[in-house]
């Protein structure tokens, strides 16, 4: 129907005759009789001067031809790639009308998400969702490639499961032949991938769907990608290298540009550095340990197991009600307060607790802090874990750059805890209970109690791109005894170990290779890579943040007939 596409032609165009279909972008009265016609199309826009076109409304359909000729009275638009040249002598055929759409099509105007997402085929003709969906399919491509180059097989998982304890809640659904039983959707492959380890496949890969049913977040929907690897007879550094062959390459093939190596940092320094298992190492404001500068202190509110402080550069700046927000935050997040310093012209500090300090804890901090004329001084006196959970919240709200500046700044983290504490105390997997415990940990498996859990360490790793948690994984627990005991840790005993993953346990009697593996979020890579905030803008049917899809009404009930085949009835809820 084309002889080419809008957003292609140029001056060496010029003097062809072509036929070019798209969208009415807009349209301007040039003359009595002339119109401007900007016609767009997947790869941008052309302007058009058509005769008379005063039926041609924004978004119509239409197809023109016409000749390529330099633009009227030579002005040129700089901002267009299209812009030195225009069409001319145009016949133009409509190939569909429109109504006018909901919604602007310009970038600058702010439009309601639900109202964006109600008309997602309209919103996706935007130039930016253009390129973020084309960002995410080159992402997806060259991983495909990567992977491949590295011997991987692409494998499919079913998606209609039993449960994969990845932490979160299951999606289920209903058995229509086994009336009262119910599938999972996929958490993750994970059990699946370990199961083609036990098979002999040794090195798989999918780029897969998984499913959770968790509260939705900038970085969160309910449904999300991965690219989903395991390997058989591997260490760690194995895994690390076979994943950043596939994320460099994925960043080349969207930036041109292939990342160096890698760096890594254990859990342990990430916490006390930055206060994040997912440090955003692209700026400073680190986390500095002053509990042995105050260890003899009077003020009681630094009689604290740890205190830290980080140092804001020009921070005294920050007014009494920016200060008081700060101290709101921290409490909200579950301190007990937040200590603030502004340092004045002759580097002493100026604060309402400075007279509760000696003077040789208030030099230490300016010593210790480097403390500039002008700097804050933000410092927090609590429990280790608190205090770097705070702090390290602080440090982002205060400090974090938008996500397009900056580069982009990878980052392994590695030696994650094996365990959590949940709120009763009892030890639940910090990443899945699949996961092999640091092998000079392992006897404490035998011996912790209580908060001694939290200082087993995993064979687990997470990959950190400019703050966003980008992917986990792990070595995995390939002997069943080592299995039943860290699920036996976990409260799992053997008969729900046998109903949850006998299969798994039973596999693993069979002869398990040692093996290892990872997931890296391809919506959130994508989105990194596509310079978006938002996870959103680089899926083309997301959810809300309510779960919901406006344009197709989902979730929606079910008639009667079909929850009855289902065996199920909807208890009403208040
Ligand atoms: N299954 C894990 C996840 O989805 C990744 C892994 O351990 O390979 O987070």
């Amino acid at each position: 129907m084309r002889t080419d596409l809008c957003g292609n032609l140029r001056s060496s165009d010029i003097g062809r005759e072509v036929v070019l279909c798209g969208w009415v972008d807009r349209r301007r009265e040039h003359s009595e009789h002339l119109a401007f016609v900007d016609l767009r199309d997947r790869t941008g826009v052309m302007q058009c001067v058509v005769d008379g076109g005063r039926d041609l409304r924004s978004e119509y359909v239409v197809r023109i031809s016409g000749t390529v000729q330099e633009r009227h009275g030579g002005k040129s638009n700089e901002n267009l790639a299209t812009g030195e040249v225009e069409l001319q002598d145009c016949t133009v055929e409509v190939l569909s009308v429109a109504e006018p759409p909901p919604f602007p099509l310009d970038e600058r105007t702010d439009v309601d998400e639900n109202i964006r997402l109600r008309y997602r085929y309209v919103d996706l003709r935007k130039p930016r969702l253009q390129h973020n969906l084309r960002v995410r399919a080159k992402v997806n491509s060259a991983i495909r490639i990567a992977m491949e180059e590295q011997d991987f097989v692409e494998i499919e998982t079913p998606m209609l499961i039993a449960s994969t304890p990845e932490g979160a809640r299951d999606f289920v659904v209903p058995s229509r032949m086994k009336p009262g039983s119910f599938y999972a959707l996929p958490q993750s492959p994970q059990i699946f991938k370990q199961l083609c380890m036990v098979g002999g496949i040794d090195r798989y890969y999918q780029i897969a769907r998984c499913l959770r049913d968790e509260d939705l977040r900038a970085d969160r929907q309910f449904e999300f990608m991965q690219l989903d690897a395991e390997a058989s007879f591997v260490t760690q550094d194995d895994v690390y290298q076979f994943i950043n062959h596939a994320v460099r390459g994925a960043t080349e093939a969207v930036t041109g540009v292939r990342p160096g190596e890698i760096p890594s940092m254990t859990w342990h320094e990430a916490m006390e550095r930055f206060g994040s298992d997912k440090p955003d190492t692209r700026f400073g404001m680190e986390l500095t340990e002053l509990t042995e500068l105050f260890s003899a202190t009077e003020f009681n509110a630094f009689k604290a197991d740890c205190i830290k402080g980080i140092k804001v550069d020009g921070g005294a700046e920050y007014s009494r009600n920016q200060l008081d927000g700060l101290t709101d935050d921290v409490k909200s997040w579950g301190g007990k307060g937040l200590v603030w310093m502004k340092v004045e012209p002759d580097r002493s500090l100026n604060s309402p607790v400075a007279k509760f300090c000696s003077d040789a804890e208030l030099q230490g901090l300016v010593d210790t802090l480097d403390a500039q004329p002008g700097d804050l001084l933000l410092i927090v006196a609590d429990r280790r874990r608190t205090v770097q959970n705070l702090l390290g919240r602080l440090r982002i709200q205060i400090g974090r750059p938008p996500v397009t500046e900056g580069g982009l700044h990878f980052l392994w983290v590695t030696d994650f805890p094996l365990f959590e504490l949940n709120e009763a105390g009892t030890p639940v997997p910090a990443h899945h209970p699949f996961t092999m415990p640091h092998e000079d940990d392992i006897a404490l498996l035998e011996t912790a109690s209580g908060e001694g859990f939290l200082d087993i360490r995993s064979q687990a790793y997470d990959l950190v791109l400019n703050g966003w948690e980008l992917g986990s994984g792990s070595v995995r627990i390939h002997r069943s005894d080592v299995q039943q005991q860290v699920l036996g840790l976990l409260g799992i005993g053997d008969e729900e170990a046998q109903a949850k993953f006998g299969f798994l346990l039973d596999a693993f009697k069979y002869g398990a290779p040692p093996h290892a593996g990872f997931a890296i979020g391809i919506d959130r890579l994508a989105a990194l890579l596509a310079g978006e905030e938002n996870i959103r803008e680089v899926i083309a049917y997301p959810k809300t943040q309510t779960g919901a899809d406006p344009m197709t009404q989902a979730p929606t009930p079910i008639d009667d007939g079909h929850l009855q085949e289902l065996g199920l009835r909807v208890v009403p809820q208040d």
